[in-house]
């Protein structure tokens, strides 16, 4: 994996594949930017990392997946909003947060093996256990699916955790500091249509737990 270079706050790069893989596996929503007939299209989309891979999965018919596949180099970024940071003057706010800009070209998986893999990444990295309650599809709803793979080829990471910076000249006294934000699970809420209650499985604990 090749490093891009930031070049505006790259006191906030962290161009380590530990850093890039922690924010990827941090989540699992994701911008996809790509080119059509000239003009830029960018579509939110759900993913899972297995090494330097991003896998998506969707319809066959499915218009981003395809033009991803069609030999151009594609865009893809995930960011954390960790918080506002409040500083003694509007200039010097801030935010903090992780993301990482990727860039890459994508390929249909049509290996039958690495499609099931894929999946199965995809499944683990948005909801960790679930397959142990519930099967990946149907024979016919999975042939229907079309599996992605985007390797990247380079990356950028940039993080910022910290306090107010270059605001200890500004003359008002006021509260500055970090607003803390961040993405938390609710009550699980069950789906009555089946009219019976069923207890919350371990998966559910561990979605719940990763969002808390
Ligand atoms: C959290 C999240 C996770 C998702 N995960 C998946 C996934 O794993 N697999 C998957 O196939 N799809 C996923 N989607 C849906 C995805 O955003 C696309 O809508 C879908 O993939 C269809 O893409 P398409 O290129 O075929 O769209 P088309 O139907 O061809 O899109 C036509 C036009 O509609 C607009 N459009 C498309 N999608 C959106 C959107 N989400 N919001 C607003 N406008 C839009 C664009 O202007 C686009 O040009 C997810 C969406 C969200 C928000």
């Amino acid at each position: 994996m090749e490093f891009n270079k930031t070049k505006r706050g790259s006191i906030r790069e962290r161009n380590d594949e530990q850093t890039v893989y922690d924010i990827l596996d941090a989540g699992f929503l994701c911008h996809v930017a790509f080119q059509f007939e000239g003009k830029a299209m960018i579509i939110p989309t759900a993913y899972g990392r297995f090494e330097d891979k991003i896998y998506f999965h969707g319809s066959k018919n499915n218009f981003t997946f395809n033009q991803m596949c069609n030999g151009q180099v594609s865009c893809v970024s995930v960011t954390h909003l960790d918080g506002i940071v409040f500083a003694r003057n509007m200039f010097h706010s801030s935010a903090n947060y992780r993301s990482v800009v990727l860039f890459g070209k994508s390929e249909i998986v049509t290996d039958n093996d690495e499609r099931l893999h894929a999946l199965n990444v995809i499944s683990e990295h948005i909801a960790p256990g679930r397959l142990n309650d519930v099967p990946l599809g149907t024979a016919t709803e999975i042939a229907g699916t079309m599996v992605i793979r985007f390797t990247i080829d380079s990356a950028t990471a940039k993080v910022r955790d910290c306090m107010p910076m270059k605001d200890e000249d500004v003359p008002v006294e006021v509260w500055s500091g970090i607003l803390p934000l961040k993405l938390v699970a609710g009550e699980p809420i069950q789906d009555e249509k089946f009219g019976k209650q069923f207890p919350i499985t371990d998966a559910i604990k561990t979605s719940k737990k990763r969002f808390k």
